[in-house]
């Protein structure tokens, strides 16, 4: 199995790459951001839980986001690697997400960073908002979300530095070049 992180703040790209990197190789798609978004819409028990959380872009407990990504693996036993979008946030999120797949022989091959600076990240998110109507693209949840990457979420780095397993990539230009970029990575790990 081949297993991807893709990585980088909300407006990064990590959804329109992701697609791409599906298609090329053929990898499972978890999104845990999805997956929360599908339970509200179908307003499920979890669903319940977690609304006010995304309406605000606040992190949904660990627990809770743990289980939900165990139980999606384990639906999916047959497929030839996972790429994980939003997920690991935490360093207990990366720290389970090692502890869950050695259980299984497997592990994490490479975690890819889609470097975007904060002033970029912002002009993205706003032109988003006007098409996606995504109630957590608005300018104070927003900064919210912003803010939940860069005091939680960036700690996950080190931690797969320390593993040798991050590669850093200009998230900024043209979509084809980036993902040029990504995939010469992933050859080099595939
Ligand atoms: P995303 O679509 O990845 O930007 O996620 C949207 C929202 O879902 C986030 O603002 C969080 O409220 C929640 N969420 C998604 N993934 C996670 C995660 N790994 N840990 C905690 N909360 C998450």
């Amino acid at each position: 199995m081949f297993n991807l992180v893709i990585f980088g703040p909300p407006g990064a790209g990590k959804g329109t790459q992701s697609a791409k990197i599906i298609e090329k190789y053929n990898l499972a798609h978890i999104s845990t951001g999805d997956m929360f978004r599908m339970h509200i819409s179908q307003d499920t028990a979890l669903g319940k839980k977690v609304k006010e959380l995304l309406a605000e872009g606040i992190l949904v407990p660990d627990s809770i986001t743990i289980s939900m990504l165990e139980e999606e693996v384990d639906a999916n036993p047959d497929v030839s690697g996972f790429i994980f979008d939003g997920f690991p946030r935490t360093v207990a999120q990366a720290e389970s997400l090692d502890t869950f797949l050695a259980s299984k022989d497997e592990s994490i091959n490479l975690v890819l960073q889609l470097d975007v600076d904060q002033e970029e990240i912002r002009h993205r998110i706003e032109e988003r908002r006007k098409v996606s109507g995504r109630a957590d693209d608005d300018a104070t949840k927003l900064i919210r979300r912003i803010d939940e990457y860069f005091e939680k979420t960036v700690h996950v780095l080190p931690y797969y530095e320390k593993h040798n397993k991050l590669v850093k990539i200009k998230g900024v230009g043209e979509i084809e070049d980036i993902f040029t970029n990504i995939s010469k990575e992933i050859d080099k790990h595939i």
